[in-house]
This record gives structure tokens, sequence and C-alpha cells, in this order.
């Protein structure tokens, strides 16, 4: 297969990188695209755009290839994929990043770092920027610096026609309202530009682990203690085991407990300050909050989740962690038939309530928690582990249901979540207007392998 002007590299069944070049993060997506588009630049997305096109073929878009529905690869049809295109520039006197399209977070952090900066990223760095940011991007400067959305001056956008688009407020404000929480709907994203702020080089992060069984204490007292912290204090909750990762003694290794992961946006003797109550409580099984590079912390899990394991999700947003809903949570977490099961609880609020609920598309900016169930089993295990460990998901949320809010962060969704979620993820309002934009710049719903807005 050829695409005329293309530099980058077509890949096609038989060729010897066509197996790692169709794998994405979660091993349990195994589709098979015709053609993968490995593009060099803007100039050969918008010629694969063209050509998928013409030949009326499905179009997959691939960022950093992380999202848990394997949206990013498509069976038959094309996957235009950016994951060649990684570079950063930073203008650390504009305080601004320009990062390409297939960059992963640990790209933007590296670059950003050299000069003390960064923006709100994901909190593990093998995260791709793209489809992070387009669903709205939450993270631990999340509370001091709003969402990733919220520090997304422009972007480059390839339209479903195959033109070159810059979106920003004032340009094609429409567009650039929806790429902010509208997903991959819209085209697809070569560059974006951030704004970066002083961080570190050096923060007070890191977890606070408890045993299981002071589960419902510590997440009553972390229910108050959240509530009054400073914006600078990011922290997400992670129920499941103790991970066995180097900086762990071994005999805690796979103990089932929580942690609470703590990351302070200031000075470090302001934030030894806002978590000396946290790590107090009680007595933790291990403490492993300390001064430490911002860059360290952001990579310090990655290899918990790592590439080709077997993922299924379901997530919602919180009302709030009432003793009831703590209940639901304590009882349900530990629960799961594999010790790399989880789940994870971001602390929301801060900057992120405070932004203009219209501003972008990101709709759940008045929630204070969201909780994510991660169900995880290793790609030899069998056909009844996965079952299990998909129904224990499954049932946690159920069990949750007094407690959800009736929304739910777009990029947590997963394969099985339909457009009834999609559609709760957004609200009817936002939908609504996403849709009218949606029919503006792709009509014809060209781009529809991901949470799909259909074109109104
Ligand atoms: C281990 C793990 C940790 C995570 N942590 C966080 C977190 O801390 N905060 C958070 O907010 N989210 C987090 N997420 C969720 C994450 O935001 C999504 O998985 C997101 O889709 C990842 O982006 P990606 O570029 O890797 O996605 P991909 O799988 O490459 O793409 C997913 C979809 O995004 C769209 N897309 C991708 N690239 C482009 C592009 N260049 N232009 C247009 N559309 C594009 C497409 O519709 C595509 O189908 C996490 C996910 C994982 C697996």
């Amino acid at each position: 297969m050829e695409i005329d002007g293309f530099r980058g590299q077509l890949i096609t069944a038989g060729h010897t990188e066509y197996d790692t070049a169709r794998a994405v993060w979660n091993g349990a997506v195994d589709r098979r695209p015709r053609l993968i588009a490995r593009c060099s630049g803007t100039a050969d997305v918008a010629a694969a755009v063209r050509f998928a096109r013409d030949h009326d073929l499905e179009i997959a878009v691939r960022g950093g290839g992380h999202n848990v529905a394997g949206t990013a690869v498509c069976d038959e049809g094309v996957v235009i994929d950016l994951s060649s295109m990684r570079a950063v520039w930073v203008d650390p006197a504009g305080r601004t990043a320009r990062v390409q399209g297939g960059a992963l977070w640990g790209d933007v952090d590296h670059e950003s770092q050299v000069h003390g900066l960064a923006t709100t990223g994901g909190i593990v760095s093998h995260t791709g920027v793209a489809g992070l940011t387009l669903g709205g991007g939450i993270g631990f400067l999340m509370r001091t610096y709003g969402l990733t959305v919220d520090n997304l001056l422009a972007a480059e956008v390839v339209t479903a026609d195959g033109s070159v688009l810059r979106a920003s407020a004032d340009d094609h404000p429409d567009l650039f309202w929806a790429l902010r929480g509208g997903g991959g709907n819209f085209g697809v994203v070569t560059s974006f530009r951030f704004a970066l702020h002083p961080v570190g080089p050096a923060v007070m992060a890191g977890p606070v682990f408890w045993a299981a069984d002071d589960t419902t204490d510590v997440l009553r007292f972390y229910r108050d203690f959240a509530a009054e912290a400073p914006d600078e204090l990011g922290t997400v909750v992670r129920l499941g085991t103790v991970p066995p990762l180097p900086v762990v003694p071994e005999d805690l290794h796979w103990r089932p407990a929580l942690a609470v992961v703590c990351c302070y946006a200031g000075a470090v003797q302001d934030g030894e300050r806002a978590v000396r109550a946290l790590r107090r409580f009680r007595t933790p099984l291990l403490d492993l909050v300390a001064p430490k590079p911002y860059v360290a912390h952001q990579c310090s899990t990655d290899d918990t989740v790592p590439h080709g394991w077997h993922y299924y999700w379901k997530s919602t947003d919180l009302t709030g962690l009432c003793d009831d809903a703590i209940a639901v949570i304590a009882d349900h977490a530990y629960r799961a038939g594999s010790p790399r099961s989880y789940a994870v609880m971001f602390h929301m609020g801060g900057t992120v309530a405070r932004v203009p609920h219209d501003s972008t598309a990101y709709a759940g900016r008045d929630v204070a928690h969201n909780i994510n169930i991660d169900a995880v089993w290793r790609p030899d295990e069998s056909g009844e582990q996965a079952a299990a460990e998909t129904a224990w998901a499954r049932r946690f949320l159920h069990a949750l249901r007094p407690h959800r809010v009736g929304s739910v962060y777009v990029n947590f969704l997963d394969s099985d979540d339909g457009t009834d979620r999609v559609r709760e993820a957004y609200g009817d309002r936002t939908y609504r207007r996403l849709a009218e934009v949606k029919a503006k710049y792709d009509p014809d719903n060209a781009f529809h392998h991901n949470k799909n807005v259909h074109p109104g």
C-alpha cells in the first residue's frame, strides 16, 4: 500500500514490526489494522487522513497507545500512528512547551524539568499526552494549576478533510473549546502548546501505606484531611496490595494495603508541614514520602502498570466520601482475585473547580473525588481469572451506585462503556454543544473510533 507524499513508515501484515506496531498498552486488545501509517510529521498525518477518506477506510488515531479501551487501533482500516512524533520544545522565558502529538508525559516532564517547569500531566510517565489532554487531564498538579486542558494554549489539528488548522482562544475558538475535554472526535492533533509553571525540581512526594484492615479509619481521616488540604497538595488513594517495587521491603510485597500518594507543588518545607498529620495517622506500614525530584515521583509507579498485561476498568465520579461510600469501598477493594488489581481515587477540587465550568468541554469540575476500579491479570492467566477480575470490577461499581454523581471521566471509560456512558461523561448540555462542533468539523463522523460524540 502506498500513500502519495508519505515520508514515514507504512506497516502492513507480514512486516516484521506489524505485531509490535499494532500492540497497545492493554494486552487484552488484539486488533489487526490493514495499514499502520507511522507519521513523521503533520504533512504525513494530513496525507494519511486523506488516503483513508478517499479509500473509505476506518480510521484509528494513536498517540501514546495507552487508552484502556484500545481505541488507538482498529480492525481493518488505517491506524494514524503518531508514536514517532514525540518532540518537546520548551520556551523557558515564555514558560510554554510545544509538544508533538505522539509524546508521552515522561517526555514533557523530562524536557520541562531541566528548567524547573512542569504542567499538569498524568501520574504514570508512559501515558500519552494527546489522549490524556483531549479528555481533560487529571494529575497531581491539577489542584494548583488546573487540568491539563486548562493549560492548553493552542493546538495544531488535521481535520477530517485533511486540512491543517490552528485552534486557540482566537483561532477556531469553537474547536478549541471542544478539544479541551471532547476527546479525539474533532481531528488529529499534531502538536499542543501548553503553559508551564515552576515546580520542583525537588518536591515533597511519595506514598504512605497502611494495612487493609485500617481502610475505614484511614479513609474517614483522609476525607477530612483532603477537604482541608491546601491546593498545592495533590493526593491519590490506591487500594489493593503493596506493589513489589525495589524501594519496598520484601516482607511487604503484595500485602493488602491502601496508600495515599502525595505530591506537594511548592516548597519542600511547606510540603513537609502539609503532609505531617497524614503521616502520623495510626501506624503506617510504610512511609515513602520524602523530598525527591519531581520527574522521579512522576515515574515511581510506572512498573506497577506495565504494557502487555490485561486490563479492564470501571469508573465513576463520587458524590463524596460519606461513611456509607467508605464502607462500600472498604468492603469491595480487596475482593479481587489478583494481587495486581486495584482501585485508584483522585482528589479533585482546588483550581479544577474554580475554572468557569463552560469554558472547556470537561464536565466533572464539581466533583470532589473520582474512583477508577482497575482489574488486572497477566496474559498467561486463564479465561476464568479474567472473568473473575472483570466481575469484581463490575460488582464494585454496582455497589457504589448510591454514591455515583452521574458523571464519569471520559478517559477512564472502557470498551464496553457505550453511548450512554459517553453522554454521562459530558452531561446533556455539554454533549449537545460537542455534537454541534462535531457536525461542523467532522460531519461524516470519520473520527469515530473513540468515545464517540455523534454529529448533531
Ligand atoms: C496506567 C494509566 C495511567 C493513567 N493515568 C492517568 C492520569 O493520571 N490522568 C489522566 O487524566 N488520565 C490517565 N490515564 C488515562 C489516559 O488519559 C487515557 O488512557 C488516554 O487515552 C491516554 O492517551 P494516549 O495518547 O496514550 O491514548 P491512545 O490510546 O493513543 O488514544 C486514545 C484515543 O485518544 C485519541 N487520540 C490519541 N492521540 C490523538 C491525537 N494525536 N489527536 C487526536 N486524537 C488522539 C483517539 O481518539 C484515540 O482513540 C491513565 C491511563 C493509564 C493506562
